[in-house]
């Protein structure tokens, strides 16, 4: 990769902690991590990046961050777990600022590749009834039924995307993550979502004794989860494809939430009493990934298995919380 300018967008959250430093390993070395967050709150800091604090809702921002820039990868978004984006739809919308203004300036220094990170949510709810789903092809984004605020800035902005690279010729990139989870992310001020937030109940109740745990609905709701170093993998490989439409990014690997505190309580030797809040933001009934579609243009799909991923994830976790304390 070289020298070749690359801006990561959403440098200090999560997947862009971790892309940056997936690019740095296959020998980028000119990396501009941008991110609206102070710096001391950034996931991870890259020293060999240029790291660089804007707000990116910004025209003037994004046009700042892509000065002699080739590829972007916009991974910057106000986003969370369910009990965010259901709570937060306005503020989920906003982030249509940050792909417009970013679009718009990388199409005015003519850059050469642009990716946008979509998401799952931009599904047809009326196809996540049933907690059997059998994995969400890229044709049920439509007729359009995404979920509500955050999952229509998503289906906008791919949108976006495609009529900057139809109309103007900036040649764009576009996959839809299913449920990321790993180390160096959000697990725990609201933010955070099913994999991290299990992670820390099943540590707090471990650390204190405690074995009450509390579960966001009734624990029958699927969902497939996707270890972070597969999102980075496959991140690139999207990016040079010759993918130009969205294509699902998630594991296939289904299972119910109670099955993924199962794979925690086993992962930290312990059993829980488990009770069900079934009014606290519960998101669709069953949700997991087609893979036929990625398989077939990259003979290739996410496999890194949820019991290796969890135990990582939940290691790190334990650190940090640990140390807190
Ligand atoms: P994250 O919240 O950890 O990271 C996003 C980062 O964007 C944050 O650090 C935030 O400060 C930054 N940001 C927000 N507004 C900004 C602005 N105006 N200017 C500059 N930076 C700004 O989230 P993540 O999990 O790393 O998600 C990365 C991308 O992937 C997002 O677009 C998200 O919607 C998408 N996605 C993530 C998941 C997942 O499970 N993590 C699933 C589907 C889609």
């Amino acid at each position: 990769m070289g020298d070749k300018r690359i801006l990561v967008a959403g440098a200090g959250g999560f997947i862009g902690g971790h892309f940056v430093e997936y690019l740095r390993s296959l020998g980028a070395e000119n990396l501009v991590a941008v991110d609206k967050k102070p710096i001391d709150e950034w996931y991870q800091v890259h020293d060999y990046a240029t790291n660089k604090v804007l707000d990116l809702q910004y025209l003037d921002a994004c046009n700042e961050a892509v000065v002699d820039v080739q590829d972007v990868y916009n991974l910057a978004a106000d986003m969370g777990g369910m009990g965010f984006i259901e709570n937060n739809k306005a503020l989920c919308m906003l982030s249509v600022l940050i792909n417009t203004h970013l679009l718009e300036a990388a199409r005015a220094v003519g850059v050469s590749n642009f990716f946008y990170a979509s998401s799952a949510c931009v599904y047809n709810g009326e196809k996540q009834q049933d907690v059997a789903n059998p994995g969400l092809k890229e044709a049920d984004a439509y007729p359009a039924l995404a979920e509500d605020g955050y999952g229509w800035e998503k289906l906008f902005s791919e949108r976006m995307c495609r009529h900057f690279m139809e109309d103007f010729g900036v040649r764009c990139r576009v996959a839809r993550f299913h449920n990321v989870y790993g180390p160096f992310g959000t697990y725990d001020g609201g933010r955070e979502k099913a994999p991290a937030a299990m992670c820390r109940k099943v540590i707090a109740a471990k650390l204190s004794g405690n074995y009450d745990i509390e579960i966001w609905g009734d624990g029958h709701q699927t969902r497939s989860f996707m270890y972070v170093d597969d999102c980075t993998f496959g991140i690139k490989s999207i990016m040079d494809s010759h993918i130009d439409y969205p294509i699902n990014l998630g594991s296939a690997e289904m299972v119910s939430i109670n099955q993924l505190v199962d794979i925690v309580e086993d992962i930290a030797g312990i059993k829980l009493n488990r009770s069900y809040n079934l009014d606290a933001p519960k998101g669709v009934r069953g949700r997991s990934s087609d893979n036929t579609l990625i398989q077939k243009e990259l003979n290739w799909e996410p496999s890194i298995s949820l019991r290796d991923g969890m135990e990582r994830t939940y290691a790190w976790i334990y650190d940090q919380m640990t140390e807190k304390a």
